[in-house]
Formats: structure tokens, sequence, C-alpha cells
């Protein structure tokens, strides 16, 4: 749906606009920072009241039962939920995983969402009478551990959906338990400096909306908390929402879009509904077109583009079909279709917000859309990314390359580091994320982004074990950032980088340029420039091929049956090949992946042009 720029989006600029300048807008009260959006005085729409509002499951199973993937869609959420309302029930305990409640919130949302949707659908009370005991067992934990707010935020939308689809089998002592609950769980811990409320990640979206729905939900009870907690979120996401800066880029990379995009789209359609507008929240500059990012972050064979904190998998989500919904544009979905072609319908079932798929997109049948026509794509912002691909085909070779900095939220040492893929075969790969539980219980301070922290010395985060260059052993410059120098946005197509202020103080000037010319016809040049001293340089690059050196310039890459050759050219040099196994235990040990690097010595005050290619 199209709006055009309402009152609320320029006082959210203006908002915006002060903030940046430190000084507060004239016209917002005293007390708070925002604006009055929407009013306490607000007579809110009868339950259920959000997503699937009151009278609609009648035509959602209509349009499901005309469409045979969403008939499995649907049925393999009725599945799972047929498993969680088996007596007797297994209900969730309050147990913690370190310092995080998120999985046990997590498992809340989906049982609560699924049966919820489970008993609207089909009205039979087994559905209803799980949820309701899930509902109010997590209702009566002692806390949804506020000190990890993503927690609370997740609890208190699965308490939200609960309390709202099932308000007429509810009990005034029932109703009474949950409302307590989220005010007091929810809604009132959220104004104790929980979380950054002007926060540019994930975090903001995801607690402002979580929060929010829980206030949408009990609005009655308490509309004056309610009213501030909803127009603090309609101030509050655009914060985050400038992430997306104008290309649609997601600077945390492709996981964590999807996990601060559905939940900021689950936001827009809340007020939607109940304050008939999103306060120009839609139309922010890239909100519009990060779902074709998402679409080209995706890889031939279905996996991602996973630079930062991100695994290597695309899945089947209700997030694209918001996408598709508003723009139409069937390259959105192209993805999302091979992935529940390919995986079964049923793999949407990992995501705990399913039932928003069907809502979201059950209007629109799902026969297998076109093509996207681009093959190429790519964005600024925090973190710049390029793609190109020979097609959309499982064998087709992509490419990806990162340009940005150590520094932005989740980041890693991948500044200039590329991916490659194709046969279905990830020849070139980022290691992605690792288990922040398991670091943190060994009191690594990972979140210290500093150029000394812990964090740098963690093996998937450094770039020793990223696809780009070392120099003298030391780490990329956390306080760099570099843009694209020089794009050719097509297949066959190129993107370079002047890397030079990553490697501040330890070489004089290096750009890298990253060109994939053909299917297997991978080229990497580096121009470098030394100071005046003796420069060991590294070049990196991780594989899940098997590896074998066969002269001082060339290796072979072998998996199952196809072959590449890695050939460099323009220095000499030695290469090493070695497990990718960090020495610390509780790291991933990164089993089956081969670190292959290249070392050269370069003399003081030269100059070296380096190409690597990827051929057969
Ligand atoms: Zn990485």
């Amino acid at each position: 749906m199209k709006r055009t720029l309402g009152k609320g989006f320029a006082l959210v600029l203006m908002a915006l606009a002060f903030m940046t300048l430190g000084i507060k807008a004239a016209s917002l009260s005293a007390d708070n920072e925002w604006e009055n959006y929407v009013e306490s005085s607000q007579k809110m729409r009868k339950h259920p009241r959000l997503l699937l509002l009151r009278g609609e499951e009648k035509k959602l199973l209509k349009d499901i039962k005309r469409d045979s993937i969403w008939s499995q869609i649907h049925q393999s959420i009725i599945d799972v939920s047929n498993q969680l309302s088996k007596q007797p029930y297994n209900l969730l305990t309050r147990k913690m995983e370190g310092r995080r409640l998120l999985g046990i919130s997590r498992s809340a949302l989906r049982r609560i969402f699924y049966t919820s949707y489970a008993y609207r659908t089909t009205k039979d009370a087994k559905y209803r009478d799980y949820a309701k005991s899930e509902l109010l067992n997590v209702c009566q934990f002692t806390d949804w551990n506020p000190n990890h707010f993503l927690d609370v935020a997740e609890m208190t939308l699965a308490a939200a959906i609960g309390y709202d689809w099932l308000y007429d089998d509810l009990t005034l002592k029932e109703r009474s338990i949950i409302e307590q609950a989220i005010i007091e769980k929810g809604l009132r811990p959220s104004f104790d400096n929980h979380f950054n409320i002007k926060g540019d990640n994930n975090w903001n979206q995801v607690c402002h909306t979580g929060i929010s729905c829980g206030a949408m939900a009990v609005w009655e009870q308490d509309k004056e908390l309610c009213a501030k907690v909803v127009n603090r979120a309609i101030w509050g996401e655009p914060f985050a929402m400038k992430g997306y800066d104008n290309d649609g880029v997601y600077p945390e990379g492709p996981g964590y879009w999807e996990y601060g995009t559905s939940f900021n789209v689950l936001f827009i359609e809340a007020i939607r509904q109940n304050f008939g507008s999103d306060f120009g929240l839609s139309e922010i500059p890239g909100f519009a077109k990060t779902g074709e990012y998402i679409t080209h972050m995706c890889t031939p064979n279905l996996g991602c583009f996973n630079y930062s904190d991100n695994g290597n998998g695309s899945t089947a989500t209700s997030t694209a079909f918001w996408f598709y919904r508003e723009s139409r544009d069937p390259a959105i979905l192209y993805n999302q279709m091979r992935i529940l072609h390919r995986r079964n319908p049923e793999s949407i079932t990992q995501d705990r917000l399913a039932p928003a798929a069907l809502i979201y997109g059950h209007k629109y049948p799902l026969t297998l859309p076109g093509q996207p026509e681009k093959l190429a794509w790519t964005g600024d912002g925090i973190n710049p990314v390029y793609v190109t691909r020979s097609g959309w085909g499982y064998n087709d070779a992509f490419m990806g390359v990162k340009a940005g900095t150590a520094k932005a939220n989740h980041a890693h040492m991948d500044v200039g580091s590329f991916i490659y893929e194709s046969h279905g075969v990830r020849w070139a790969l980022d290691l992605g994320t690792e288990n922040y539980n398991n670091l943190e219980q060994a009191n690594l301070s990972i979140w210290n982004m500093k150029q000394n922290s812990d964090r740098w010395t963690v093996y998937r985060y450094n770039n020793h074990n990223h696809n780009t260059l070392t120099f003298d052993d030391q780490l990329q410059v956390v306080n760099g950032r570099v843009d694209f120098k020089d794009r050719k946005v097509a297949y066959p197509g190129y993107a370079s980088i002047d890397l030079s202020p990553i490697y501040e103080g330890q070489v004089k000037n290096v750009t890298r340029r990253c060109e994939l010319n053909g299917m297997d016809d991978l080229k990497i040049t580096d121009h470098i420039e030394t100071l005046n001293k003796s420069t060991k340089l590294t070049w990196t690059m991780m594989t899940e091929a098997s590896v074998s050196i066969v002269d001082p310039q060339s290796i072979k890459l072998t998996k199952g049956e196809y072959s590449l050759t890695l050939r460099i050219q323009g220095v000499r040099g030695k290469w090493f090949v070695e497990k990718a196994s960090p020495y610390r235990k509780v790291e991933n040990q990164n089993k089956g992946i081969t670190r292959i690097h290249f070392v050269a010595q370069l003399g003081r005050n030269t100059t070296t042009d380096l190409s690597a290619t990827l051929s057969k």
C-alpha cells in the first residue's frame, strides 16, 4: 500500500534532525522526547486487533483452500499445534541459558502464536486449551529477564498475541493475570533503560515492537502508559530504520535483517490496523527497497552472503511476504518460492512468526514467480555490499564483496572480503556467526568493539580468517571505514575498494578489485604500496573444498565432481594450508573448512600488483 508522507513522518524526521543536532524540538512534550502521534483517548477496535483482525479468518481460509502451497503451509502450522496440544502438556520452564531467557521467549512466541492461529482457523478447543495453559504459565514466571531485554520483548509479543486472539475465551481472572504480566513484566520495565530506545540496530526494532504490541493488546487497562509506549515506538524505530540508508542494505547482515525487519513490519502492520496510519514509517528512505536487498543476498544454492554475525542460510519467512504485498515485485518472492519448493512448505515452521506469512500473503497465489531480472545489486550505508551472479539457478556463479567497517554492530573484520559460490559449492566462504553464549561463558568480552577487545581474538571475527588481506599479522583498523570506489553493477561485473583506511599505519596504500567475468572466472586484484619498511603480506581464503598445492603459485580446489584452480601472480610467496581450527576449544572448530593463505615478503617503499584467479 502506498502512503503519502504524513504529518507523523515529518515529525519523525524533525525529531531525528533535532536529535542529530543535539537540540530538543520545542514542540516536544516536557517529559518525553517524542510527540503524541496517537492519543490515549483513542478508542481501540474489538479484540482480536493484532495482525488477523476479528472476523478475518473466513477470507483467509477461503484463499488458503484455493492454493496448494498456502494449504501446506497452513497445515504445517496445524501439525505443529497438534504436537504441542497433546496431553499431558510439556509447558515451558523459566530456564536461563547464560544471561539469556531468549530461547524460552522465542519458544513461547512460536507455541502461543501457532496454537492460537490453529484455534482461530479450526475452532478446535484443544488448541485453545493448550495456548491458554502456556500463556498463563509464562505470565506467572517471576519475570521475563529484563536484564536482556530482547527476552522481554519477544515474551511480551507472545503474551499480547495470546491475550488478543483468545480474549473472548479467557475468564476475567485469566485476563487479569495476563494484563498484569504484560504491564508489570513487559511495559513498565521498558522505561528502566534496559534497551537503547534510540538504538541503531535490531534491538530497537524488536524491543519497541514487542512492547508496543503488548500495549495495543491491553490498551484499556492503562491508556496513558500504553499510548506512551506506542508513541515512543513510532518515534524510536526510525533510529534503527535509518540504517536501511536509502538503498535498503541492512548494516548487520541478512540474518539480522530478518530478525529486525520481521518485527519492524509487524509493528507497522499493527499501528496501521489500530491507528489507521503507519505515520510514514514505511516511507523511510531505503525501507521499501530492502526486500530487494534480501533477494540479492540469497545465493544460488540458497545460502546467503553471510557477512557480520550471520549464518550461511536462507529460510522461508513471513517478512518477504509483507514486502511482496507492499511492492508486488515478484522478484521478492522468487527465492522464497525456491526455498519452499526445495525444502517443502513445512520448512516455514522454523519461523516462529510463520502464521504472519499467511496473514500478509494469503491473497496472492503462490504459483512460481518469474526470475528477478537483475543479475547484480549493490547498496551503500555503514556496511556497503556488492553482489553479482551468472543467473538465478542453483548452480550459477555468485560473488559477494563487502566494504564498510568492523565497528558496526555485529560486524567482523571482513572489510575487502569476498565470497564465491558456483555449482552449489562455496569455494570462498565466510565462517559466519559464533555461539555468543559459549564465548561469554569463557569470559570473553565480545561486545566491546574497541581495537584491543577480546572480540578480535575470536577466530571467526578477525581478518586473519576472512577472505581479505593481512599485513604483518596485524588486525584491520576498527575505526577505518570504506565505501566502494568503483562498481559495475551487472554480470559480468566488478567492485573495487580503496582499503587504505582499514590498514592505516600498516601500508601506504592498498586497493582491491573483485571481478566475476564468467562462470568460474573470478579475479581478485590487489594493488599494494608499502611504507618505508619491509612488510609481510598474507592473502587469505577460507574454503569448504579439499585443497592440494600444485606449485608455488597454484592450488587445486576440489569438491565432489568439480575442481577449480587458484593462481596467484605478481609476487613470489609461499602457500600455507591448514584446518580452520581455533586454538580455543570453546570456539566452533569449523570442521571440514580449510584456511588457505599465501604469504609474501614485500620490500620497503615498493608497489605490488597481485592477482588471484579462481578458474577451471
Ligand atoms: Zn565473517
